[in-house]
This record gives structure tokens, C-alpha cells and sequence, in this order.
């Protein structure tokens, strides 16, 4: 009886036929059927024989390994939008998170909560310094005590016993700014896998922040990951030529460090990065109390009038758009003049330290030139990342690349304007994430790995997402699969939840 029950059996849950496979590694695209069997690539080659539950006709469209976004801020969203539809839609079918110094600090009840709940893509998660500083010694603008400091080691050691894939700094932020360099290497050490940075600074500072990276890397023993590298100050745009530079001579000195993008020339985030950074320690009511006393209120004023670095090097706000104010949704879309009736900069600078007293509200920032995004792109060791988040559809007004970073580049940067092949752009959207994050069997097309795939026509792929009307899925990624199930089959997202935890060594 049994015998005959196999018999009868397909022999795959799903066949993909006639693809032109990109298979992550960089190479050139060749044709083949792709069989799946319980999650996993099960046979690559001609098979016109083969049987299968469900198979779907490629008719020559590109199948590529799902891509994996190094670099997202899901922590507030995931169980609001458990199935992420807006990085399905973009082709993602796994999320690494935690990143900036931001993450949740219980991971292991955490994973087990996202794993309880379902959810669409894949998820790896950071250890983030902020968020243990913050548990440890609040925002404090000081060094830690030997007492604190162990405390954190343990809270960063215990979040990678319980399966984080690295650490992340968020050195821009409060409260990582106030920390030295030594700080985080003692925490680095207690660390494993990558250390994923924020840098101190991406303008004027940038490259003294980039010897921090390598400094902790190397005294760590940690691969390093940059952030969304890019150059801030308009002062300074150019700096990448210098910036790479200094990544590839770290590299030939056997430093494992890469770095990773967003395809926009502009950034997203808290408003706090306006302010002299002194002004926001201590806790809420201590940066209220800096901000509405006259006497301290003048000397920030002063300090944000004088410093050009906190404007990015331009003259004034306009350059800033407020993307989330959930205490006045009517704000959200407005430049920063807008806000007031005094354009001056001085009423500018009043307008910010209003809201700050009201909010953290979230701003978009246009603030990079295009010579260095496409620069930074085109570099091999450059890795494609979102640095979104999950907001549901409609809320808010996010950054774009919350839904089309992925589109946007074989969109813009591949077929429009031939910044990078299709097959190097896929790469840095699959082997190279999963490279340096061992990912183990994940981010190529490969006998044995999980099935997390990608089908689509590169004439038609688009990212529909803009600054001004964000919530757009992108388009022309036709079948999205994760762990062997499809979870966009003819370009609608369905209700599937096959995501997994994915934690080094899990494989
Ligand atoms: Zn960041």
C-alpha cells in the first residue's frame, strides 16, 4: 500500500519551468526548472519529466534567490503588519533587524513571540547597544561604571546565546553618542558574528567615525557591517571616493569589513538629530527643562544657528519633511518651514524645539548627492538595504524605501541607467547579505538551499513608492516564495505566514 501511495506522489510540491536562472553568486543567467520539496531547492536542471503539486510556467522570466535586507527597523511594526506585504511585494523574503543600536533586548522571548504570531518573511535580529544602555544606565551622558558595564556585557552575551546575529551601534543616537570607543569594544567582544554600526558621523566626522568601525572590528574579532554608508553634509559631497577607499585598504589589511545602501539621496529619522546632542541626556524631563529655561534655550539656539553640521552643511530646514507626528498627523508631509509663519532660520530652529517639546517626531531628510549614492552602489562589497520599517498601509507618511528600495534599484539603477548589472544587482540583494551574515543555505539559487525565491520580468519590475505618496507596493515581482511557500503568486500578496527565525548556525 505504501509503496503504491509513493508511487502516485509528485515528485515536487512546486516545479518553476523555463526560468532564466540569476542565481545570487553574480554570475551569468542560465535557463533551468527549479524543483521544491518541503522548503527546499530540490533539483536544478532540465526536467521535463518531473511531476509537481504546482507548477508555474516562468516563460522565461528571472528567477532569483529572495532577497535579504540587511538593515530594517521592524521591532514597532512587525505585530501590527506580521506579513510585512510591503517587503514581500519588493521581492524580500528575509529581514535582519535591531539595527542603529535599536533592538528589542529579550530576544529569545521575542523570536518566540514573532514565531507564536506568524509572520511572512524571515527574521534575524541584532543586538542593539542602544537599547541595552538605555536598560542599563538610561540616557546618561557619561561612561559607564565598572558595575554598569558588566551589566551590559552579560545583556548583550545573553541576547546571542539566545540566537542574535550580531551587534549594532547606533553611535548617531542617543544614548550611544554619549559613549567612547572603549565601551563598545568591551561589548563587541561579548558579541559573535557581525557588528552592524550606525557611525558617529556620516558628514564632516565621517572619517574618523570609519577608523572607529574598524578599530572596534579588528579589537573585537567581529566581521563589520556600515551602515547605509553615505556622505550627509553637502560640504563634503565627493567624500565617498575617499570613504570606499578607506574600506577597501582595511579589507587588504584582513579586516572583514562591508558596507550597505539604500537607493535614495535621501535619509529618515528622528528629529533628535537636529540638537546638539548634550541637550537630550538624561531623560524627557531633563530635555524639557533645556529646552524651555531661557537661559539654556539661548545657548541651543546659538549652537544650532552656528552649526552647520546639524543642518547637513545647507542653510536652512528646508531640506527636512516630518514623516511621522503621531501627535499631529496634520504635520506629516510639511517641510520644516512650513511649520511656522517666521521662514527665518531662527524660526525654523523655534519651530524644531517646539515639536521636540511636543514629540519625536520622525523626519525625511534629502541630504546626499547622487554622484556619491551611485559611487557607494556600484562598489562590489556594497550590499542593498532598505533601513525601513513596518507602518500599516496608509499611516504616516515613510520613506519610500520602506516599500521599493528593492525595485528601485533594478528599476533605476539596472535597467534605466545601467549603474550595475541585473546579475551584481542581485547579488548584492542575496549571496553577499548572506555571506557576511552566515546565512547558512540562503541567498542562492542551489540544490539543498531553502527555498526563498523570487520570480520576475526585469522589463516590468517597478517601485511605485514616492516621498509624497509612499504606501505603494512595488511591481512585477509576479511569485515571491518563503521556506517553499508562496506568499505572492501572480503579483497579489496572499494571507501565508511561512516566515522563520533564522539565527546563525541554524542550519
Ligand atoms: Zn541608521
Amino acid at each position: 500500500m505504501t509503496w503504491l501511495l509513493l508511487l502516485a506522489a509528485a515528485d515536487f510540491d512546486v516545479l518553476i519551468r523555463n526560468a532564466r536562472v540569476v542565481d545570487g553568486t553574480g554570475n551569468p543567467w542560465y535557463r533551468a526548472d527549479v524543483g521544491i520539496r518541503a522548503g527546499r531547492i530540490a533539483k536544478i536542471g532540465a526536467l521535463p519529466k518531473a511531476t509537481a503539486t504546482n507548477t508555474v510556467d516562468a516563460a522565461g522570466r528571472v528567477l532569483a534567490p529572495g532577497f535579504i535586507d540587511v538593515h530594517t527597523h521592524i521591532e514597532a511594526g512587525i505585530f501590527r503588519v506580521a506579513r510585512a506585504d510591503a517587503y514581500l511585494m519588493d521581492g524580500v523574503t528575509t529581514l535582519v533587524t535591531g539595527n542603529c543600536g535599536a533592538s528589542n533586548t529579550e530576544l529569545g522571548a521575542w523570536f518566540n513571540r514573532l514565531r507564536k504570531t506568524g509572520i511572512g518573511p524571515n527574521v534575524a535580529a541584532l543586538i542593539g547597544h542602544n537599547s541595552v544602555r538605555q536598560a542599563v544606565m538610561g540616557d546618561a551622558n557619561r561612561a559607564p561604571t565598572a558595575d554598569e558595564l558588566r551589566r551590559m556585557r552579560e545583556l548583550v552575551a545573553r541576547n546571542i546565546s539566545e540566537g542574535a546575529i550580531g551587534f549594532a551601534t547606533g553611535l548617531w543616537y542617543v544614548p550611544g553618542t554619549y559613549s567612547q570607543t572603549a565601551e563598545v569594544v568591551e561589548l563587541a567582544k561579548a558579541a559573535k558574528g557581525v557588528y552592524a554600526t550606525h557611525m558617529r558621523d556620516e558628514g564632516e566626522s565621517v572619517e574618523p567615525a570609519i577608523r572607529e568601525a574598524i578599530r572596534v572590528g579588528k579589537e573585537a574579532g567581529l566581521n563589520v557591517q556600515v551602515s547605509h554608508f553615505k556622505i550627509i553634509d553637502k560640504r563634503h559631497w565627493g567624500g565617498s571616493t575617499r570613504t570606499l577607499a578607506m574600506i577597501e585598504q582595511a579589507r587588504r589589511e584582513g579586516l572583514d569589513i562591508v558596507v550597505d545602501q539604500y537607493p535614495y539621496t535621501a535619509a529618515s529619522a528622528s528629529i533628535d538629530i537636529f540638537f546638539p546632542r548634550e541637550v537630550l541626556a538624561d531623560g524627557p524631563s531633563a530635555v524639557r527643562e533645556r529646552l524651555s529655561s531661557p537661559e539654556s534655550k539661548r545657548r541651543v539656539v546659538e549652537e544650532m544657528r552656528r552649526n552647520a553640521t546639524l543642518r547637513q552643511g545647507q542653510d536652512d530646514y528646508t531640506f527636512a519633511v516630518i514623516a511621522s507626528f503621531p501627535e499631529d498627523r496634520t504635520l506629516e508631509g510639511k517641510r520644516i518651514p512650513e511649520l511656522s509663519a517666521d521662514k527665518s532660520l531662527d524660526g525654523q530652529i523655534e519651530a524644531l524645539i517646539q515639536l521636540r517639546l511636543k514629540g519625536r517626531p520622525s523626519v525625511v531628510y534629502h541630504t546626499m548627492s547622487d554622484a556619491d549614492v551611485d559611487r557607494i552602489l556600484a562598489h562590489p562589497f556594497t550590499a542593498i538595504a532598505s533601513d525601513g520599517g513596518l507602518v500599516p498601509p496608509g499611516e504616516s507618511m515613510p520613506h519610500p524605501r520602506n516599500y521599493g528600495t528593492n525595485a528601485r534599484i533594478l528599476d533605476h539603477y539596472v535597467r534605466q541607467r545601467n549603474v550595475l548589472t541585473l546579475e551584481d544587482a542581485i547579488r548584492k540583494m542575496t549571496s553577499l547579505p548572506a555571506r557576511t551574515f552566515r546565512m547558512k543555505r540562503r541567498g542562492e539559487i542551489r540544490e539543498g538551499f531553502a527555498a526563498d525565491l523570487v520570480l520576475f520580468d526585469p522589463a516590468k519590475v517597478a517601485s511605485k513608492a514616492e516621498f509624497t505618496k509612499p504606501h505603494q507596493f512595488s511591481e512585477g515581482f509576479d511569485y515571491v516564495m518563503v521556506n517553499g511557500t508562496f506568499v505572492v503568486a501572480n503579483g497579489h500578496p496572499n494571507s501565508e505566514r511561512p516566515g522563520q527565525i533564522v539565527t546563525p548556525g541554524e542550519f
